[in-house]
């Protein structure tokens, strides 16, 4: 029988050995959301790229949907697994708990769970997420980029034109195949 630090040395293995695909399953709520959205062909779909974003707050504020379709991905294969996240906690934080007051996220969307020592893995929670990019910012600023926006082909009623697209100050958005709907930065630019 395993003892609990072999457990935590597994679970961190299983964590770093899973792909780009586990972490989109995780982070956009299934495999069975992402092989439908590849279904559809060569249909159009909108899609902003991350290297190009600025984080400017538009993403949440002029989707036609609500909350936004933009949500926050962790691209787990660039995380650092890091115990002071940058795209956790606030600049400010003195203590590193859990605490609502430490947290930079506005709707406590992100989840830190502890792996094993030093590192800590953080899950986005999808139905929280409003699509702000403080946390992008943050992680940005202070970590590995690993926490990205991206459109959520689940949830975004692809627009004729995107209105995000029409306020976007950096021209991010554009029109991606649907069977390669997303544009994450610091993988090559590489549509997936
Ligand atoms: S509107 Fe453009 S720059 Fe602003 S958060 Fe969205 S993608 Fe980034
Ligand atoms: S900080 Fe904003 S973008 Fe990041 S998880 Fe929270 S709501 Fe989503
Ligand atoms: S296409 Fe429409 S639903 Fe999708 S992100 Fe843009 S405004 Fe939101």
């Amino acid at each position: 029988m395993k003892d609990e630090g072999e457990h935590k040395k597994t679970n961190r293995r299983e964590f770093l050995n899973n792909g780009i695909r586990y972490s989109l399953a995780l982070g956009m709520g299934g495999l069975g959301a992402i092989l439908a959205v590849r279904s559809k062909g060569d249909e159009l779909v909108w899609q902003l790229d991350a290297s190009k974003c600025v984080q400017c707050g538009r993403c949440a504020t002029d989707c036609v949907v609500t909350p936004s379709a933009v949500k926050c991905i962790h691209v787990y294969d660039m995380c650092g697994y890091c115990d002071l996240c940058g795209g956790y906690f606030r600049p400010d934080t003195k203590n590193l708990t859990t605490a609502a007051e430490n947290q930079l996220c506005p709707t406590q969307a992100i989840e830190r769970k502890f792996i094993e020592e030093p590192f800590f893995e953080y899950h986005i929670i999808k139905d929280l997420c409003i699509g702000c990019g403080k946390c992008v910012e943050g992680c940005g600023a202070f970590g590995n980029g690993s926490l990205q926006l991206q459109v959520d082909h689940s949830i975004c009623v692809n627009c004729n034109y995107c209105s995000i697209s029409r306020v976007c100050p950096s021209e991010a958005f554009s029109r991606v195949p649907a069977s390669k709907p997303y544009l994450f930065k610091g993988l090559n630019n590489k549509l997936l």
